[in-house]
């Protein structure tokens, strides 16, 4: 995600913070302090929010752990004010793996709530005008934090957990798109609903209109990523994948790649060894940034991508837009099993036309 950077690795999952997640954290800080409650009172509330954000992660954690548990790994994780996003590999497709997948992030928040209590005994009193941003023991706050969290994610609708638990019962009666299109229209219809109803009753919470409408976006791409996914159900990465491309030898420089980019319409460049095996990706964003740092002389084996991830030929399409769509590089390797040789690249824009040939082709047979 743009505007993130790196707080720390745990067990191959990288957690990323996003910019306006620190500002959230000095608004908080600088409100706390400009209230006259002084240095003091602003330390306790960053502090506060901060271990908020630990439970985030930890929920996050949660998906994370239960996913490893699936062969599912999870790149990164990413801090964002509304809460954390973790972007896993792929996502299970048996309905009662998305079910523990999904379950498991709210759990971790469960046990943390269950915790406090058996630890301190706290009698959070949660009422109507009880604020705890404002009144209460730090722990008690904590709590309520943790019961939240879970209520809030078990709203049936994406991208919160309750859409995905959804999606996952509706998937064990039908097929998996229909059941995912059912759960996201429903998830619009709440969002709908909730912002509706606060229009009528002329009591329009910024922040809550703010997450319907988010709600409302995210649903709707849930579904068409569904529906992409099903356009590509029983095509192989041969159907779709690149064939007619160019590459750079190892000894090349930046003056060969710019070449190449100006010559045609290809965006990346695989590197390749005197075998044809691939040694990694000289992608156009990091030519031309070291171009403008290093100059046209620079080796490209220094500026390209590891690109570590690859498929191939007789692949499953869907499988393999998942990889490139978790990987760092725009463009999949396509290798041949037997000779390790690439044999073509997989990039989105190839895919949506190999799309739009299949759908031409299908409607003049009909
Ligand atoms: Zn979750």
């Amino acid at each position: 995600m743009k505007w993130s950077f790196r707080l720390f690795t745990f067990s191959g999952t990288e957690v990323r913070v996003h910019v306006t997640f620190l500002l959230l954290l000095l608004f908080v800080a600088s409100q706390s302090f400009l209230s006259g409650q002084g240095l003091p009172a602003a330390f306790e509330s960053t502090l506060f929010i901060t271990v908020m954000f630990i439970c985030v992660v930890l929920h996050e954690f949660g998906h994370v752990m239960a996913a490893r548990g699936y062969g599912i790994r999870t790149p990164d994780i990413t801090l964002l004010p509304i809460g954390g996003v973790a972007r896993l590999e792929r996502m299970p497709r048996k309905p009662s793996e998305e079910l523990v997948v999904a379950i498991s992030g709210p759990m971790v928040n469960v046990i943390i709530a269950a915790a406090i209590y058996l630890v301190f005994g706290i009698s959070a009193a949660i009422n109507p005008g009880y604020d705890f941003l404002i009144t209460g023991h730090f722990f008690q706050k904590l709590m309520v934090w943790n019961v939240f969290m879970v209520l809030f994610n078990l709203i049936p609708a994406f991208p919160m957990d309750g859409g995905r638990v959804l999606r996952s019962l509706f998937a064990m009666f039908m097929e998996y798109g229909v059941a995912t299109r059912r759960a996201a229209s429903i998830g619009q219809g709440i969002a709908m609903m909730v912002a509706i109803y606060m229009l009528l009753n002329h009591k329009i919470d910024p922040m809550i209109l703010l997450i319907c409408f988010f709600i409302f976006m995210a649903a709707g791409q849930e579904a068409a990523l569904v529906t992409q996914q099903e356009a590509t159900k029983n095509l192989r990465v041969r159907d779709a994948m690149l064939t007619d491309y160019r590459t750079l030898a190892p000894d090349a420089t930046l003056r060969d790649g710019v070449a190449l980019l100006l010559a045609g319409t290809q965006q990346d460049f695989p590197v390749l060894d005197a075998h044809g095996g691939m040694q990694g990706m000289l992608t156009r964003h990091d030519l031309i940034s070291t171009l403008a740092e290093k100059g046209p002389g620079q080796p490209v084996v220094d500026v390209m991508r590891p690109c570590p991830a690859s498929t191939q030929p007789a692949s499953e399409l869907t499988q393999a837009l998942e990889i490139l769509n978790a990987s760092d590089c725009t463009a999949l390797p396509v290798l041949d099993p037997s000779s390790g040789e690439l044999v073509g690249l997989l990039t989105t824009e190839n895919v949506g036309e190999a799309l739009m040939v299949r759908a031409a082709l299908m409607k003049l047979r009909t």
